[in-house]
């Protein structure tokens, strides 16, 4: 494993690191699997913006004892209310999930606590006006964070945290899709043609954000390397090209500023694989050669499956529901284990009631409310 300066914050991570969002749900017995596993790689960092008490109890289990061996991402702003994940604001609601992550972690610090997700500007503007910044400050200043960071998929968002001055790290989603997909408006002014055939290069917005975290020594961790794995996927990717997961991890390698990608595992095999990238060699990694010739498409719109949409008040599990719906359309008829996973959730796509809150909460501008409708009718429900 190699490891690498994330800015100029002095921790030295490694540049594959354990994301924690899919172990939501697993047993602590497979959590210690998976961590295991990271450790036995060499993985030494390790995200949890999650709030659900389980998961933050079995990692923290998972790492106790240990706890100095790991850098550990704490979000602040991702609280827990009435059996669901919530974002938060307001200093008590952030300090109170804080106290509950640090104390399922075992520990009296984290090393990186980024503020969680903030993809608005009205949003940013609330972490500055209500006194959340403050509070980190504070908190850094009492050591029980370590470095400050932002967790974003904005990139006008990162800039502005960046040029804020108090924001040493990021958690930014970085693939190809996101950097160089952008729809630019023709140089007309008419419709822009989706199907164009050449890349157009850089969104210019993008790459400014890694060349000021460059300049200004702010370090960059990684999320949404394989865009939801829709990357992977000849069929759901937008190039209309698969790329390997090693050609995705040294894209985002090769960015600016970038010291780390965060991958999400459910299995000890998925870190064994992720990890095969420290011995790929350089035609193994090269995903510019894949990409040369992909036919262009627009990435937003698609659902990554990250579950920043919630709360739905209705209670639909908006993310497993796309999954599910996308699982399912892939083949000709609806495989059986798809449909009875459908079946079984206690609320589904014809429950909702079109009300477009999670489209607000949404960083890649799903149109839910009308996907919902879509989603009912190919289950019936
Ligand atoms: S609809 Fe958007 S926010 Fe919700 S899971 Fe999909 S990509 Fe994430
Ligand atoms: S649009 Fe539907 S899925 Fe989204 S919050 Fe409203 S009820 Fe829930």
């Amino acid at each position: 494993m190699q490891y690498r300066k994330l800015g100029n914050t002095g921790l030295n991570v490694s540049e594959i690191a354990l994301g924690g969002e899919w172990l939501e749900r697993k047993s602590e017995a497979e959590v210690f699997a998976v961590v295991d596993a990271a450790r036995r790689c060499g993985i030494n960092t390790l995200d949890c913006f999650m709030s659900e008490p389980n998961v933050r109890a079995n990692l923290g289990n998972a790492i106790k004892g240990e706890r100095e061996k790991w850098i550990l991402q704490g979000h602040l702003g991702s609280a827990w209310r009435n059996g669901r994940y919530l974002r938060v604001r307001d200093v008590p609601s952030v300090e109170e999930a804080f106290e509950d992550l640090l104390t399922r972690f075992h520990t009296d610090y984290v090393d990186l606590g980024m503020i969680h997700f903030v993809d608005r500007l009205d949003d940013w503007q609330t972490v500055l006006d209500s006194g959340f910044i403050d509070y980190m400050i504070e908190q850094k200043k009492l050591g029980r964070v370590k470095h400050i960071g932002l967790s974003t998929h904005s990139a006008e968002i990162a800039r502005l945290a960046v040029e804020h001055g108090v924001v040493e790290a990021l958690l930014y989603s970085v693939n190809p899709g996101y950097d160089l997909l952008t729809e630019l408006p023709p140089p007309d002014g008419g419709i822009s043609d989706p199907y164009a055939p050449a890349l157009r290069g850089m969104d210019p917005l993008r790459d400014s954000v890694y060349r000021l975290c460059a300049e200004r020594g702010v370090g960059i961790n990684v999320m949404k390397c394989f865009g939801g794995g829709r990357l992977l996927d000849v069929e759901r990717s937008p190039f209309g090209v698969a790329l390997t997961p090693s050609q995705c991890i040294h894209y985002c390698l090769t960015r600016p500023a970038v010291a780390s990608v965060m991958l999400g595992f459910e299995t000890p095999e998925q870190v064994y694989d992720a990890v095969r990238y420290e011995d790929a060699n350089d035609d193994e990694k090269d995903y510019a050669r894949v990409l040369f010739d992909a036919p262009r498409s627009t990435y937003f719109g698609h659902c990554t499956y990250c579950g920043h949409c919630q709360p739905c008040h209705k209670g639909v599990d908006i993310a497993m529901v796309n999954k599910l719906y996308d699982l399912g359309i892939q083949h000709s008829e609806t495989p059986a284990t798809v449909r009875e996973h459908y079946e079984a959730l206690a609320v589904h796509a014809s429950d909702c009631i079109h009300c477009g809150l999670c489209e607000t909460r949404c960083p890649f501008h799903v149109r839910v409310a009308e996907h919902m409708k879509t989603v009912a009718r190919y289950f019936g429900k």
